[in-house]
């Protein structure tokens, strides 16, 4: 299938990368289990594979997905997020580069960047990118090689303009790496809007069903690409075939399964903010939330990431995340199941005492795509 723009996005889901297998006709891309391949002759290479680890069949299908579906030129799929991610820095970055960080970023990213990059030489300054003046504070004009956006931010679901950053960082001769892990590219298309790289931990809205760990980059530059690619290969933190494959059939129906996420999270919201024991929800689709008009103009819905405070502090928000049932406690987020978690003591407890430290009286939800009344009753009981 040529992809062009003339094809909708759930087209190119379900379509690009998907040909059907050479061999067989097999419409759905086969596992390519194989670590090597015979060569026609020394050097004689079929279809350019050589080796899984510099390119594997599977793996290119899924790339060339992750490329469409994002409006990128290249996709590259990864073994985790955070392998992506440490990728990418070393493919922009050499010691004594600096990196302007979002000060509420996932915290397995801020630990990637504060205990293994910062190890290796990269310095980083965490600014609230929900300010443009403070990312502009931030810059280390000649240094400052990377500014680095997540939006919607977990757990906060504050939002950064991405179009507005990418004109500083440009200005400032630095790249825009945006994590679009809590949008998805159905929510969200930071190239589009000037961003340089798009981050993914296919982990969560893309695999979609909690049953794999994957990462991706997405770029529309063809020197960037090479750069990736060839850092890719070198440090080999690639996605095996499987996972690869499992993502791929993730993504097809990433499209209906965001609309259905954004449907629950509203009536969640809905029913949170009339709760006595919630004392505010962070939902970008709330109107009055500050990110509600940025969110509203790069964002095609608002996404199934709710978070809110509740009365009583620490101890009340434990009690609710431990007497919920239908939403099930957890870390993650992304996929069809609900899931309820403390980031306090759960996904941010290796930002306690930074300045990334989340309240304590603070529960994240990942609203699933179950039936939306066993949703609403399952909080109604925990809350109680
Ligand atoms: C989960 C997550 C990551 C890390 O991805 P892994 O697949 O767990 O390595 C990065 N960014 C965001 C926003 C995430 O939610």
């Amino acid at each position: 299938m040529e992809i062009g723009q003339q094809y909708g996005f759930e087209t190119l889901a379900i379509h690009a990368g998907n040909e059907p297998d050479p061999t067989t006709g097999a419409v759905v891309p086969p596992i390519y289990a194989t670590s090597t391949y015979k060569q026609d002759g020394v050097g004689g290479l079929r279809n350019g594979y050589e080796y899984s680890r510099s390119a594997n069949p599977t793996r290119t299908a899924l790339e060339e997905c992750l490329a469409a579906i994002e409006g990128g030129k290249r996709g590259f799929a990864f073994a985790s997020g955070l392998a992506a991610e440490d990728t990418l820095i070393r493919s922009l970055c050499v010691p004594g580069d600096h990196v302007v960080f979002p000060d509420d970023a996932y915290g397995g990213t801020f630990r990637l960047f504060s205990k293994v990059l910062g190890a290796w030489g990269v310095e980083m300054s965490p600014a609230a990118v929900t300010h443009p003046e403070a990312i502009r504070a931030a810059i280390r004009p000649g240094k400052t090689k990377v500014v680095w956006l997540e939006t919607p931010t977990n757990p906060l679901l504050n939002v950064a303009d991405i179009a507005i950053v990418a004109q500083i960082a440009h200005d400032a001769g630095a790249l825009l790496v945006v994590d679009n892990t809590f949008a998805s590219p159905y929510l969200q298309q930071p190239l589009e809007l000037g961003a340089d790289v798009v981050v993914h931990s296919t982990t969560k809205y893309m695999g979609g069903h909690s049953d794999v760990v994957g990462g991706a980059l997405i770029v529309r530059d063809a020197e960037l690409a090479d750069k990736i690619a060839f850092h890719q290969n070198a440090i080999g933190a690639v996605a095996g075939p499987f996972d690869s494959w499992l993502v791929l059939r993730g993504i097809k129906t990433l499209g209906v399964r965001m609309d259905r996420h954004s449907d629950n999270a509203e009536k969640v919201v809905e029913f949170l903010q009339r709760h006595s024991a919630v004392t505010s929800v962070l939902y970008p689709g709330v109107e009055g939330h500050p990110g509600h008009d940025t969110a509203a103009k790069q964002m095609k819905r608002f996404g199934g990431i709710v978070s809110f405070r509740v009365t009583g502090g620490e101890q009340h928000a434990l009690d609710i995340c431990n007497k919920a049932e239908v939403f099930t406690l957890g870390e993650s987020l992304g996929g069809v199941e609900s899931l309820i978690e403390h980031p306090g003591k759960m996904t941010h407890a290796s930002v306690a005492g930074t300045p990334l430290e989340v309240p304590a009286d603070l529960i994240r939800l990942s609203v699933g795509i179950e039936t939306i009344d066993d949703l609403l009753h399952d909080l109604d009981r925990a809350l109680a």
